[in-house]
């Protein structure tokens, strides 16, 4: 029986979040999807030569509610869109003069709300795991968590600003490629995977094959999870270095939860430097409780990169939207990427690329990169999450990655390396391959969490 749902305390004051602010934090992420857009003016009062949104959020933003008047659907770039704040639903969504173009909708309001997470900021449900719940969401009530909205709200703005600039806009590009996959894996296990090897050895009626695993084990060899060489030579293969987020506690949780089943050793800190000498990235894979405590993130993510410390990712995708975009950025991590619904794939954020958390505290965007979580293998076939069988797989992944090329976004893919065992033939290897070779085809180029971070920011 699942635990009940955690309830968050109502959160602190938090600063006025005035059009200024709204308009502020969106343009910079629109800026950064169009990188070599002429920047013409965007507000909110009309004025000749300029671009302006209608303000449609009233006092919204000045209250505590989660959730904001439903949206209208419009028909936006092949599809039907659902636009908050939209106010005036019969008016077309743009009106283009000469030199000049309003937008009828708060395209800057709905972004905001939406890339900020202000509903999983102001919600007071958790799960059983402290975090916000999938289905307390608008991409669960209004059913677009595989589409990037935000994205589309940008692309109704590009049009506007084409239209005043005479500038034909292009989506941003990585290395001339129209997309980026950042292909990551969390380890939680190096020690695990005998039973798994002995039961389908029995399944197949491999009698030698399943003693020889029990002998193995018994002998004390390497076990079929103790595999980080293998997952890289996997990927490598496949185009693409992986980024490895490690566990720096093996200890559990007080109410638990298992961490790591491995130790950082010095024989395991070899093997890493190693995998990065082959082109690999290893990154924190934040332990159980560490959302919340960033001095204990620091401490465990020390023990493998002694210098600054790249990014992270929290083991069981906690995250607690009050605290933890603050203890990111407080243990000094250049980016996250832990932003992904575990119950569902597609966009937390409704976002695909990279982008600053809103800093409700300040006011202002955060000093990391979120690198949003696409997809991850345990959701496509959980009894907890989705249950696809192995060939719906990628065909429901599709729509999303295709969403992705589209707006020259992030695809990120969470694979973790007990999923590289060939005894899993339901999330394991072989859709794994899939998913890397649908990628390949709309001409991904693989990048490593820091090189994304590096592309955006010029690092
Ligand atoms: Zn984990």
């Amino acid at each position: 029986m699942a635990a009940p749902a955690l309830s968050a305390s109502p959160p602190p004051a938090w600063p006025a979040i005035t059009p200024a602010v709204r308009l502020a934090y969106v343009l910079q992420h629109f800026w950064q999807a169009y990188p070599a857009a002429q920047k013409v003016a965007i507000g909110y009062e009309p004025t000749l030569g300029e671009v302006s949104v209608a303000n449609g959020a009233g006092s919204f933003f000045d209250e505590a509610s989660p959730y904001c008047p439903a949206p209208n659907w419009r028909s936006w770039g092949g599809r039907k869109i659902p636009f908050f704040f939209d106010s005036e639903p019969e008016v077309p969504l743009l009106t283009l003069t000469p030199g000049a173009a309003i937008i009828n909708a708060d395209v800057v309001s709905a972004a905001f709300y939406l890339l900020s997470g202000w509903q999983e900021y102001f919600s007071l449900e958790r799960d059983r795991h402290g975090r916000f719940p999938y289905a307390c969401s608008v991409q669960q009530q209004y059913g677009f968590v595989a589409v990037p909205v935000v994205n589309y709200y940008f692309d109704v703005l590009k049009t506007a600003v084409e239209h005043v600039s005479g500038q034909r806009l292009a989506p941003r590009q990585w290395q001339g490629a129209p997309l980026a996959g950042f292909i990551t894996h969390d380890i939680d296990s190096l020690h695990g995977g005998w039973g798994t090897a002995v039961r389908g050895a029995l399944r197949q009626r491999k009698l030698r094959e399943a003693g020889r695993a029990l002998l193995d084990k018994a002998l004390g060899r390497p076990a079929p999870w103790d595999n980080l060489e293998q997952v890289q030579a996997a990927t490598t293969h496949l185009g693409a270095p992986s980024t490895f987020f490690m566990l720096g506690s093996s200890q559990p949780a007080p109410n638990g939860t298992a961490n790591a089943d491995y130790e950082i050793d010095s024989v395991l800190l070899q093997r890493l430097r190693q995998l990065e000498a082959n082109g690999a990235e290893t990154a924190s894979h934040g332990s159980y409780g560490t959302a919340c405590d960033d001095r204990q993130l620091r401490e465990e993510a020390g023990q493998y990169s002694p210098g600054q410390l790249a990014g992270n990712r929290f083991h069981f995708l906690c995250w607690e939207p009050r605290r933890t975009p603050g203890v990111v950025a407080a243990a000094g991590f250049r980016y996250d990427s832990t932003l992904g619904f575990a119950e569902h794939f597609g966009f937390r954020n409704s976002y695909c690329l990279t982008f600053y958390p809103f800093d409700f505290e300040r006011a202002q965007p955060h000093s990391f990169l979120e690198i949003p979580l696409n997809v991850m293998d345990a959701t496509l076939q959980h009894p907890q999450y989705l249950q696809l069988l192995p060939e719906e797989i990628l065909p429901a992944l599709q729509p999303m990655l295709g969403e992705i090329a589209r707006f020259g976004g992030v695809a990120t893919v969470l694979w973790h390396n007990d999923h590289f065992d060939p005894a899993n033939t339901a999330t394991g290897p072989r859709q794994f391959a899939e998913i890397m070779n649908d990628l390949r085809e709309r001409g991904a180029v693989f990048l490593t969490g820091s090189q994304i971070v590096a592309e955006l920011c010029g690092q």
